[in-house]
């Protein structure tokens, strides 16, 4: 497991595109954390940054290819993270790969694995089968909770079944990106295909509750939140 202390989230400011800096004591790489908000469910695309090289994580590329294209412009991209692969987190997909310079690794849970090429599996074909989304699939796959090395650091990945089968919760120092399995004050859907209320719940408890309280949650849908504020007002955490 890597070590929660890689990065250390220090200060939190807004620009267009809702700007964090992390810096680290130890002169660790500067990571900036980008929000884009894509497509018509408003899927938030995160990017992280790293400053000194320029390399950048794209979590969750969702639809919108013009406005990603533009964020990640002079950036060199060389992971993406997928928390799951429903349609409206994995649209930009392969604009974000076909802007890289080179391979870029996609990283995905195995349950999961063939849902970006399949309209079916990642529900675009039942919302609009003009639209339908064929992805390239993940190139690296996850199973069960671990780290993986990016961007100079460490960034640590949990295995939350629940809104899907293969969902994934991603940990940055103090920030975690949630997917659809936490939102600010509420939880994703469980009544799609995969989905188990029982399981986002026990997801919940195991991965996200036991964090600090002062840990950032930055979901896929809506603005960011903590899980000091969550144990006060979502039912989910109690
Ligand atoms: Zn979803």
């Amino acid at each position: 497991m890597a070590s929660p202390s890689a990065f250390s989230l220090l200060r939190f400011h807004r620009s267009c595109l809702n700007m964090i800096t992390m810096d680290d004591e130890r002169s660790l790489p500067q990571i900036d954390i980008a929000t884009i908000v894509v497509g018509e469910l408003e899927t938030n695309c995160y990017l992280l940054i790293r400053q000194d090289t320029k390399e950048a994580v794209v979590i969750d590329p969702g639809a919108d290819e013009a406005p990603l294209r533009e964020a990640l412009r002079g950036l060199v991209v060389t992971d993406i993270l997928l928390t799951h692969a429903h349609f409206d987190h994995i649209g930009g997909l392969l604009a974000v790969c076909a802007a890289a310079p080179s391979e870029v690794k996609i990283w995905g849970h195995q349950a999961e694995a063939r849902w970006p090429a399949d309209p079916r599996l990642n529900l675009s074909a039942f919302m609009n089968p003009d639209a339908e989304i064929k992805m390239p699939t993940p190139t690296h796959i996850l199973e069960g909770d671990g780290c993986l090395s990016c961007l100079g650091g460490k960034i640590e990945y949990f295995h939350t079944p629940g809104h899907t089968p293969g969902h994934m919760v991603y940990r940055l120092g103090e920030a975690v990106f949630t997917g659809d399995l936490v939102f600010s004050d509420g939880v994703g859907r469980t009544d799609l295909p995969g989905g188990s209320h029982d399981a986002l719940r026990r997801s919940i408890r195991r991965a996200v509750r036991p964090m600090a309280g002062s840990t950032r949650l930055y979901p896929g849908h809506g603005p960011a939140t903590t899980v000091e504020e969550q144990k006060l007002y979502n039912p989910y955490f109690v």
